[in-house]
């Protein structure tokens, strides 16, 4: 699947190792090592595939940055860059990652309840 338009793409490019931030254990920082394919889509070009346990960012997986944006409700964005050894733009990032989610949660939510009624 294209990273970009998120069409089925079945043209291959290439290959590559990647390293993404996962949910720590204890007080130990944990990387996930995994294969990432680039496809060639006819819409995008070379794009990374999407990969659903992965934030916008590929760095981070997506429930590192929900737990960053679930520590941002509590803790100032600086806190937050202390105490998980981020940058404070990084903790910024991924905290307007996991509010976009909320956001699209609260209006399915919404739409449910609108269906209900
Ligand atoms: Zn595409």
């Amino acid at each position: 699947m294209c990273g970009g338009c998120v069409k089925v793409c079945r043209s291959l490019y290439d290959k590559r190792w990647r390293r993404a931030r996962d949910l720590g254990c204890a007080d130990r920082e944990v990387y996930l090592d995994f294969p990432m394919r680039r496809v060639t889509c006819t819409a995008c070009g070379v794009k990374n595939e999407k990969l659903g346990f992965l934030s916008d960012s590929t760095k981070y997986t997506l429930r590192f940055a929900m737990q960053i944006g679930g520590l941002c409700r509590a803790m100032t964005i600086t806190d937050v860059a202390g105490r998980m050894h981020l940058d404070w733009h990084t903790v910024k990032e991924l905290d307007k990652l996991y509010m976009r989610g909320a956001t699209c949660a609260c209006r399915a939510a919404g739409a449910e309840r609108h269906r209900r009624r």
